[in-house]
């Protein structure tokens, strides 16, 4: 069953109590009504005084005292409370022919009466049940065919639509990150002289994707184009747009997009496009009609406008590589702006953008602070120059000073540690050991990737830090001894472990699994290996349904041929990581200045990692490469940031 047969079933059963208790109710207490034969007696009796006789009951006044207790709420259907109030009882009729005769011999006053019994069954069962069905028919309607608006208008409500006729951040308040600045302010012009880049027949920019790591200031930029342009701003995040009832979101882009006509000349900014702009069919089957629909109600009116309505879109995401194709195709979000981190001087013209506001002493060197906060982002900038204010105040200084900033440092160091896992000292100590081990293997093999970047700040679920290698050029055929580099750097982490710490941490398993695949690979799939000669041993085609057995069962090769695979990437493995152990023992000063240096910057780029190097290659080794210095040695050497 899907959603809307489930909301209709629970719709009508809630539909229908509701009603019973309506009726119940309106039909009021069912105390006064009388068996047939109490209301012979009191007739006989003469307590009688007037009957008003239907097709169904009689009811009339009568002297009830003496019979309250016979009182029967069982007879039948209760009168109602209207009845009730004229009446002092009301009897179920029953088939009688000397009732009227009888009536006469008491001389009680009579009468009928014609009940307009369609009018009032109508109205308390038909009339309800009508206004039930036609509000489902509108959810039915609203929820199904997308194109109807939102259910009770809830998407129009609740979109959080932000419309900020004037902006007061211009590029003025944008530092650090030039190159997307520049590219910017193009299309300010473009907003500013749209008949200019008309006039010769060129096509303005639609939409616009600025990409970059979350806090490097998109929205800042976003803002910034507003604000010079002197354009209205509307933002929304991608996530809102989708919501739990399909359509909802595709309502919300139609809605956006009529705001935007009516403030049009402005600018449509949705921050974490890659919420609603995944790349179809890549997330599991759940809520996936919701978001598809969204999507491509955001293509149609993407594709509905012309930039002589003036609107522009931006967009910003930090995960590009998810967006479906379709959002990047041309006329769509075709400019992409790239923001990167800070390096050091941009991050110091952040700082001092935003120390601007603050009286700070004379003893704060804004350079030292950027030296000291590599990887940081303009938000985390900004927020060690407010932390750095608000712990000057709190000891009522009378201006900002550089131990401020440094405690702010850390506290910020904290606190984006704690976002994702905060590690011991020995979990840090093992974590930088592994990770320079890697580094120092990939820089010591001429094939491997160069390295980029070295961190251990924990990243995501089960990475504690990472080495980070760029490939030279674009591969497509890697030669047997660049792929025994690639299994030593893979292996560098663990062997490194277990050369300082005399073993291995749970931290290597990933490692060690891409190392088993690439063994296997080699041996199985390259032909690579001479003890097996030449051939491919899998099919790879159907490795994935078949791989839950055993490959010996799947007919592919024998026992023995399973066995002797098991072997070589026995063989393959061990070899390479007694080359590793050499590497490693022999490089052990640096593997240790490697991993004392990330424990102190966290993370380290190449060319600060070049520059370790070789100094503690200076100081260590005079001799010629290769000589092995067995003694570890424990070296320090201060690297700028
Ligand atoms: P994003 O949208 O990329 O996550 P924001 O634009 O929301 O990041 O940035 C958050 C805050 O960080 C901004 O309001 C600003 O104070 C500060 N900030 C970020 N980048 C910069 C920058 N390049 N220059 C100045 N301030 C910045
Ligand atoms: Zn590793």
């Amino acid at each position: 069953m899907d959603t809307k047969q489930h909301f209709s079933l629970w719709y009508f059963v809630g539909a229908a109590l509701l009603m019973l208790a309506i009726q119940s109710f309106l039909s009021g207490p069912s105390q006064q009504l009388l068996a047939y034969s109490d209301f012979e007696t009191l007739l006989q009796a003469g307590k009688v005084k007037e009957v008003t006789i239907t097709d169904e009951k009689l009811s009339g006044t009568a002297d009830l005292t003496g019979l309250k207790d016979s009182l029967n709420p069982a007879l039948g259907q209760a009168p109602s409370a209207a009845e009730l109030k004229n009446h002092d009882f009301v009897v179920a009729r029953v088939p009688d022919a000397n009732l009227v005769a009888e009536l006469q011999a008491a001389k009680v006053k009579f009468s009928g009466r014609i009940e307009n019994r369609g009018l009032s069954t109508l109205i308390s069962w038909i009339a309800p049940a009508l206004i039930f069905v036609l509000i489902w028919s509108l959810f039915m309607r609203r929820m199904g065919g997308g194109q109807m608006g939102s259910v009770m208008d809830v998407g129009k409500s609740r979109a959080k639509v932000y419309v900020q006729k004037k902006l007061d951040v211009t590029f003025a308040d944008v530092e650090g990150i030039d190159e997307a600045k520049e590219e910017l302010m193009e299309v300010v012009d473009f907003l500013k002289n749209p008949d200019r880049y008309r006039r010769l027949g060129g096509q303005i920019p639609k939409g616009v994707l600025i990409v970059g790591a979350p806090g490097t200031g998109k929205t800042l930029l976003a803002k910034a184009v507003a604000g010079e342009a002197k354009v209205p701003f509307l933002s929304l995040s991608g996530s809102e747009f989708v919501e739990m009832f399909v359509g909802v979101g595709a309502a919300r882009v139609r809605d956006l997009f009529a705001q935007a006509e009516k403030l049009a000349p402005c600018i449509i900014f949705i921050d974490e496009l890659d919420a609603l702009g995944k790349a179809r069919g890549v997330s599991g089957p759940t809520g996936n009609e919701e978001r598809e629909q969204t999507l491509n109600q955001l293509l149609v009116q993407m594709d509905g406008f012309d930039m002589r309505s003036g609107i522009l879109i931006m967009a910003a995401t930090n995960r590009p590589e998810i967006l479906d194709p379709a959002l990047l195709r041309p006329g769509r979000f075709d400019r992409h702006v790239a923001i990167d981190p800070p390096d050091i001087k941009g991050r110091e013209k952040i700082l001092r953008l935003h120390a601007k506001r603050l009286t700070v002493g004379p003893d704060v060197d804004l350079a030292a602070v950027a030296a000291k906060t590599a990887g940081f982002v303009g938000a985390d900038l900004a927020n060690i120059v407010n932390e750095a204010a608000l712990r000057a105040a709190r000891t009522n200084k009378a201006s900002v000073e550089m131990n401020d900033f440094d405690e702010a440092i850390d506290r910020v160091v904290a606190g984006l540690e704690k976002k994702n896992r905060v590690m011991n000292a020995t979990e840090k100590d093992t974590v930088a050991h592994h990770e320079a081990g890697h580094a120092l293997v990939a820089e010591s093999r001429p094939t491997a990737d160069k390295v980029t970047k070295i961190s251990i700040i924990p990243r995501g679920i089960g990475a504690l830090g990472f080495t980070r290698q760029l490939p030279t050029e674009d591969r497509y055929l890697l030669k047997y001894g660049e792929l025994l580099d690639r299994l030593d750097v893979l292996l560098g982490g663990r062997v490194a472990e277990q050369l300082v710490y005399g073993e291995v941490s749970t931290g290597a398993q990933n490692d060690l699994q891409r190392a088993t695949d690439l063994a296997r690979h080699m041996v199985t799939q390259y032909g690579m290996s001479a003890l097996l000669g030449p051939a491919t041993l899998t099919n790879t085609g159907a490795q994935v349904l078949l791989s839950e057995m055993p490959a010996a069962m799947r007919g592919e090769y024998s026992e023995r041929t399973a066995q002797s695979i098991d072997e070589e990437v026995r063989r393959l493995f061990g070899e390479a990581e007694q080359r590793v152990r050499t590497t490693l023992t022999d490089r052990r000063a640096e593997l240790d200045a490697l991993a004392n240096a990330l424990l102190q910057h966290e993370t380290i780029e190449r060319g600060a990692l070049l520059e370790l190097l070789s100094q503690v290659q200076g100081a260590t080794r005079p001799s010629a490469p290769g000589t092995s210095t067995n003694a570890p040695r424990q070296v320090t050497a201060p690297i700028p940031a």
